[in-house]
């Protein structure tokens, strides 16, 4: 059996009920047969034993009282999984999905991710399966307070930042970080997507939707191709599906249906941004919403049929393995050209396999999704040196993460015999550092 192999029948054999967490590690290994073939080291060392478990988990108690005076209790998490390159650094989620598997399959995700945009994090991931739908704001912000409470002794602005993921936005990274303050009594930059008066960057709350788009532009540019006068099918109405949205238009693209978990909305028209935004980001309410502003369009409750929208380019942005093998086989014969995850892991395995096999231009989440730690990195160094960027400044340097991101993972493609495959270059340009940097420091 080779040395991959053997690595993934530990992981499987070890984390037992993970599926998510085998699924991102089995995807990742198999793409490094090929580094692993010229570093024989590697396997002398156990790198990839030790790449595969997590430094830290840490599983708590969330207690909090509701508006009706009666005791809740969640379960919180913070996987620290490598911090050879920087600070842990990753989201937090807070969704009742959420468990041990599914944070250790985004920490382990996040490593790579952090790792390509250049900038010195490590991989880390959090959470709790609290679902905050529904919740008062009083209700949050006890939670929030009570989840803070155990986490803030793991955390600091050296040594683990958390920021958001779904369900968590800024009014949760604001309570956090008024608890977190209090108890630690210092000012420090311990939470990134905080509020713009307290710490936060600009283009924070826009970055990994914006950052999305530069990449996918830079590889359909490759190829001839530009959003300019494209059609283009988004899923999810969350952080990231807004401001994907957002920058597709400013390009000329005309983007025709957006999703929640209840259904999709399909306006052939070209979907209004500022009802999303409200409905979504103000009123916290329902995408259906939107045909009440919008009768001409339609709503349609079920959240995986937007993939039968013929488009363009797809970007799939609410959440992992919400586009199967159907769903892509679906896009290919309606003559989608480019598919961009802005989610974690939101094709399965055998999506992608449809996309490689029909030549569509496939970029994987860790890639196309890390301007948002990005630009967490970028508040980090902001709050570090207690300035702040102007709009233009960030979005500048986010711009040029993203069009990096996209030339590393296409050169380490070439360079191992796999061009055009994003997929494995994102993957080996992703690990070729930590994975130096871990030799280096020994067999910690
Ligand atoms: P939000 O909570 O802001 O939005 C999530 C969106 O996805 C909502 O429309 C939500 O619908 C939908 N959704 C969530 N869970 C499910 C589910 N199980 N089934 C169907 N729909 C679902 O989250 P974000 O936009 O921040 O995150 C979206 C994705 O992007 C996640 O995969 C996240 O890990 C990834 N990501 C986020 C980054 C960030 O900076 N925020 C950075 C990099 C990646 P509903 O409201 O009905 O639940």
């Amino acid at each position: 059996m080779s040395y991959v192999d053997n690595v993934l029948q530990r992981v499987i054999k070890l984390n037992p009920a993970e599926p998510e967490f085998h699924q991102a590690v089995k995807e990742v290994l198999e793409s490094l047969e090929p580094v692993i073939e010229r570093h024989p080291e590697y396997e002398q060392l156990g790198l990839l034993e030790r790449l595969t478990e997590p430094e830290r988990q840490v599983i708590f108690r969330v207690p909090w009282v509701d508006d009706n005076g009666n005791v809740q209790v969640n379960r919180g998490f913070r996987v620290q999984f490598n911090s050879a390159i920087g600070p842990y650094k990753g989201g937090l989620r807070f969704h009742p999905s959420v468990n041990l598997g599914i944070i250790k399959f985004l920490a382990f995700e996040q490593i790579f991710k952090n790792s390509l945009t250049g900038l010195p994090i490590g991989g880390g991931k959090g959470g709790s399966d609290f679902d905050p739908k529904g919740k008062s704001d009083g209700e949050i912000m006890r939670f929030c307070q009570s989840f803070i409470t155990e986490l803030y002794r793991h955390i600091g602005a050296d040594t683990d930042v958390p920021a958001g993921d779904i369900g968590v936005g800024a009014r949760e990274i604001g309570y956090m970080y008024g608890q977190y303050k209090r108890i630690r009594n210092a000012y420090e930059g311990v939470l990134t997507g905080k509020g713009l008066t307290y710490g936060g960057s600009l283009v924070r709350k826009e970055a990994t939707g914006y950052g999305l788009v530069y990449f996918v532009d830079e590889m359909i540019k490759a190829k001839g191709k530009s959003f300019e006068g494209s059609t283009v099918v988004v899923s999810g109405s969350g952080n990231v599906a807004i401001y994907a949205v957002e920058k597709a238009q400013a390009l000329g693209a005309k983007v025709v249906a957006m999703s929640d978990s209840g259904g999709y909305i399909y306006d052939p028209s070209g979907i209004r941004l500022d009802t999303i935004k409200l409905i979504k980001e103000v009123q916290r309410k329902r995408i259906y919403e939107y045909t009440e502003y919008h009768p001409e369009a339609e709503y349609h409750d079920s959240f995986t049929g937007i993939w039968n929208i013929p488009c363009d380019i797809a970007l799939p942005c609410a959440t992992q393995n919400e586009l199967d093998k159907q769903a892509a086989l679906t896009l290919v014969s309606n003559g989608c050209f480019a598919v961009g995850e802005g989610a974690n892991m939101p094709s399965t395995p055998e999506a992608v396999e449809v996309f490689l096999n029909n030549g569509i231009l496939f970029s994987p989440g860790k890639a196309s999704n890390a301007g948002g730690v990005a630009v967490s990195a970028l508040e980090m160094s902001q709050n570090s040196m207690r300035y702040s960027w102007s709009f233009e400044e960030v979005d500048a340097k986010l711009k040029d993460i993203m069009v990096n991101i996209y030339r590393r993972a296409s050169e380490a493609a070439r360079e191992y015999g796999h061009e055009g495959n994003l997929v494995v270059g994102a993957n080996i340009a992703g690990f070729m550092k930590v994975a130096d940097a871990m030799m280096a420091q020994g067999i910690v």
